[in-house]
């Protein structure tokens, strides 16, 4: 006979979602108690967090709290959520509650959304998607938002960085945005030009002609053109400011940039390696773009590539090499796991104790040699110059040698040897979506950069 299944059913719905999408407690609990008869769960108790986020600290939440202590009572064998979500948004608090249900095999699972943690593929997975919402919730918490949303509504600005075409006056709470009187018509143009060309890059080149003291680029061109407070409106306060074309010429002009999006590219692109790839002549990150591929000389087929923006809008490095996306990718599915597993064998060098017993000899043996030298040089018997350039190597190297032994010996690689032993990571890659492709690929590359025979090299994190 199979055993009987005691769940614990977990809802969490914050304020701001009770309000704003009308997301209640009530919904999730008749949702899951459907779920849970579907799947003949017999229901132990209901938790529900009303009114916290889940960025609330773990210990504000008394509901999880008791859900917790009747985990380690042994009372349950799954926690049933609606969406991960309603769990976690920080991976810390996830692994230290998973800990706890892992310690007394208490499983859970999503009724709308697809986890199984009980492989380490699903964790992976899992570690991946965290990741993501963690980053998310760091950008925006819930009050700040609230502070923004009732500032725009008193039509106050929230940020100093104005669209061309307006600046902020007064002070204080007396700040406003008003039109700036020198830029009227550079507003004014941007839509014409575009409405007459359809093309952002006619348009970036026609205002940098035009307006010389206002330098823009192609990219704020494209995103002044989609902002609607060039009709008045902003974050849906719709007479926030003073406008400078209708809302149905707004419309108008955004359909014809809509419908050219689906023409030429495909529709929110994300790139996989956007901020990972570092230019090798001047550092900075590259960024994406879609270009027309030099085989294909259609219209609308376009390659995900990296550049160095360095070179392209302000021309400051020589480095006009674009890096072509699935290329790269190629690259590092096949020479990832290698070099990983490299690196992770250098470092546990170190760490291993014959070794890093040597680096302590070898800081030993600088040590000596420096206190020697200072002997040298206080009876004369070397030259100043020569003291101060020996001086300097020894210096040097203690520092380096220091670093290592401290920073190599510290390295939780516990990550890494997770993604060694997983078999089938490249396979289980493959089946990602973008976003989480990039997801992966930061959890464990700091950044990948080129040397001078433009061959990749990757560091790690
Ligand atoms: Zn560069």
């Amino acid at each position: 006979m199979e055993k009987v299944i005691r769940a614990g059913i977990y809802i969490r719905v914050s304020t701001e979602e009770q309000a704003k999408h009308g997301y209640s407690i009530e919904s999730q609990k008749s949702r899951l108690k459907a779920w849970a008869k579907e799947h003949n769960y017999i229901i132990v108790n209901v938790y529900a967090d009303e009114g916290k986020s889940a960025r609330t600290k773990l210990s504000n939440r008394k509901e999880l709290l008791r859900l917790l202590k009747d985990v380690e009572e042994d009372k349950i064998d799954r926690i049933i959520i609606w969406r991960l979500d309603r769990w976690f948004r920080n991976v810390a608090d996830y692994y230290r509650v998973q800990d706890i249900l892992d310690k007394h095999k208490v499983d859970w699972e999503c009724s709308d959304e697809e986890y199984n943690t009980t492989t380490s593929n699903g964790r992976l997975y899992l570690n991946i998607k965290l990741s993501i919402a963690q980053n998310e919730s760091d950008q925006t918490s819930d009050r700040i938002k609230f502070n923004f949303d009732n500032m725009v509504k008193n039509k106050r600005p929230i940020s100093g960085a104005m669209p061309v075409g307006y600046k902020i006056v007064g002070e204080g709470r007396d700040k406003r945005v008003v039109k700036d009187p020198d830029l009227e018509q550079f507003a004014l143009d941007m839509f014409d030009k575009y409405e007459e060309t359809m093309s952002f890059r006619k348009v970036t080149e026609y205002l940098n002609l035009n307006y010389p003291q206002r330098p823009i680029g192609f990219e704020r061109v494209k995103r002044h053109l989609k902002n609607t407070m060039y009709y008045g409106c902003y974050r849906d306060v719709e007479d926030y400011c003073e406008p400078y074309i209708s809302k149905e010429r707004w419309q108008k002009i955004n359909d014809l940039i809509a419908k050219n999006k689906r023409k030429y590219t495909r529709t929110d692109y994300v790139f996989i390696f956007s901020g990972l790839i570092k230019c090798y002549k001047c550092g900075r990150r590259m960024s994406g773009s879609m270009v027309h591929s030099r085989r294909v000389r259609t219209e609308d087929v376009k390659t995900p590539t990296y550049k160095c923006a360095k070179h392209y809008y302000d021309t400051q490095c020589p480095n006009n090499h674009t890096i072509t996306e699935r290329l790269l990718e190629e690259w590092l599915k096949d020479n990832f796991l290698k070099q990983l597993n490299e690196y992770v064998v250098k470092i546990e060098d170190v760490q291993n104790e014959d070794e890093s017993q040597d680096i302590s000899k070898v800081i030993h043996k600088l040590e000596v040699r420096k206190e020697r030298l200072n002997e040298l040089y206080l009876d004369n018997r070397i030259s100043r110059e020569k003291y101060e350039t020996e001086y300097q190597t020894i210096v040097s190297d203690l520092e380096k040698y220091n670093e290592k032994a401290t920073d190599d010996q510290q390295r939780d690689l516990s990550k890494y040897h997770k993604l060694l032993n997983n078999k089938n990571v490249l396979e289980l890659y493959d089946k990602l979506n973008n976003e989480n492709k990039k997801a992966f690929w930061y959890e464990y590359i700091d950044c990948i950069k080129q040397d001078d025979d433009k061959k990749y090299i990757i560091f790690f994190k």
